[in-house]
Formats: structure tokens, C-alpha cells, sequence
């Protein structure tokens, strides 16, 4: 968990690749379902460009799937989700289901003014999504798309994703402070792999 722009799907593609265990990152997926122009993505678009939460029902459709089977078994890792308490407390009922815990909720802490620096300089790919920093070249470096800002990252749409984040995720890590779960706080200012150190000290406590 973290604000947008804290670092998750970066920090969260490292952790897939040092554990060896798949990443469920709800807004690649629904963006992905955006690009493909599914029903599920035309819906989801107008949230997300609005800086605003998708539905919990339609997030929690995702994740049953993307959780169902042998998969949850191996472990894995979510990104992005839960951002809502009753997205909380769904995963809660779908992991029931599975026979699985959560071992950690992991908090990447990053200030609101370091926040908006970052998602000013952002690029992602038009091709392939990826997220790619500023200075890597003209081209996508993972498959040579044309890059671009994201769609949600103009100041605007940033300031309400922020006020969404406060007013509607921040409420889940009280949530599960006052559960069994460990909430795992970092501090997402530094290198990348400085902040990658600090969260799988954090888990492997
Ligand atoms: P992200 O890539 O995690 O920053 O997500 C981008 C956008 O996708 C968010 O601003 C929301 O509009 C939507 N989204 C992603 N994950 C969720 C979620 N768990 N619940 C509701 N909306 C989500």
C-alpha cells in the first residue's frame, strides 16, 4: 500500500522477482482491460481518468479471479489492493475461501510534495504500459512504444487521487493495524534499491 506514486508496482515488481511469486496489481489490470477495450475496461476508464476508485465490487471480481486456484497457494503479492475498507474486508472473505493469510501489509510512506515531483516526471508506454523514468531515451526501453505521461497523472487528477487516498485507503491500514495482520511501514524516499532493501527487511523480520 502506499499513495500514488509511493512506489508500489515498481518495489512490487522487484519483490515478484526476488520471491519468485506472481504480483496482482489491480491497475495494471484494469488498465490493460482499457487498452483491450473490454466492457470491464470502458467502465473502469472513467474512474480511473477522473483520479477516482473503480467500484469495489468490479475490483474484488478481479481479484477473485486472479486469486483463484493453485496460485494463492504459492503466495503472491498485491498491489494496489486493498484500497477500500470494504475491499478489505472482501479479500478478507475471498482468502477465507482459499485457506490463505496475509503475512504482511507493507506501508510505503512518501510525502504528498515528493509525490507530486515524481508523477510530474513520469512516463509510461502507450504500447506496452510500462513505466519508464525520464532519461531512459526516446523509446520505451521493454518495447520500443512511444512514451507518454499516464493518463492520471496530470496535477489536477493527482490532487484527487491524493484526497481519495487519504479519505478512503488510509482508513484500511487502521484496519488492519486493529487486525492480526503486521502493517510493515517503509519509507519510499531514496533509491530504488535502497527502498527495496527496506521492504524485504520489513517482511522477513
Ligand atoms: P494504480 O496503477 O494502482 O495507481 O491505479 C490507477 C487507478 O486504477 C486508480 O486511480 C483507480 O482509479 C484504479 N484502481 C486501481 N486499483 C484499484 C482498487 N484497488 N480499487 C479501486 N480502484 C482502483
Amino acid at each position: 500500500m502506499g499513495p500514488p506514486g509511493a512506489g508500489k508496482g515498481t518495489q512490487g515488481e522487484i519483490l515478484e522477482q526476488d520471491l519468485g511469486v506472481p504480483r496482482y496489481a489491480t491497475g495494471d489490470i484494469l488498465r490493460e482491460a482499457k487498452r483491450a477495450g473490454t466492457a470491464m475496461g470502458r467502465e473502469a476508464q472513467r474512474y480511473m481518468d477522473a483520479g477516482e476508485l473503480v467500484p469495489d465490487d468490479v475490483i474484488l471480481g478481479i481479484v477473485r479471479e486472479a486469486l483463484a486456484g493453485e496460485v494463492a497457494e504459492r503466495g503472491f503479492i498485491l498491489d494496489g489492493f486493498p484500497r477500500t475498507v470494504p475491499q478489505a474486508e472482501g479479500l478478507g472473505r475471498i482468502l477465507e475461501d482459499l485457506g490463505v493469510r496475509l503475512d504482511a501489509v507493507v506501508d510505503i510512506d512518501v510525502p504528498d510534495e515528493v509525490i507530486v515531483r515524481r508523477l510530474s516526471d513520469r512516463r509510461v508506454c502507450r504500447e506496452c504500459g510500462a513505466a519508464v523514468g525520464p532519461g531512459d531515451g526516446g523509446a520505451c526501453s521493454a518495447c520500443g512504444g512511444e512514451l507518454a505521461p499516464r493518463a492520471d497523472d496530470r496535477p489536477e487528477t493527482v490532487r484527487r487521487r491524493l484526497e481519495v487516498y487519504r479519505d478512503q485507503t488510509a482508513p484500511v491500514l487502521a484496519w488492519y493495524a486493529a487486525s492480526a495482520v503486521p502493517v510493515v511501514r517503509v519509507d519510499g524516499v531514496g533509491a530504488v534499491r535502497e527502498v527495496a532493501s527496506r521492504v524485504r527487511a520489513g517482511i522477513t523480520r
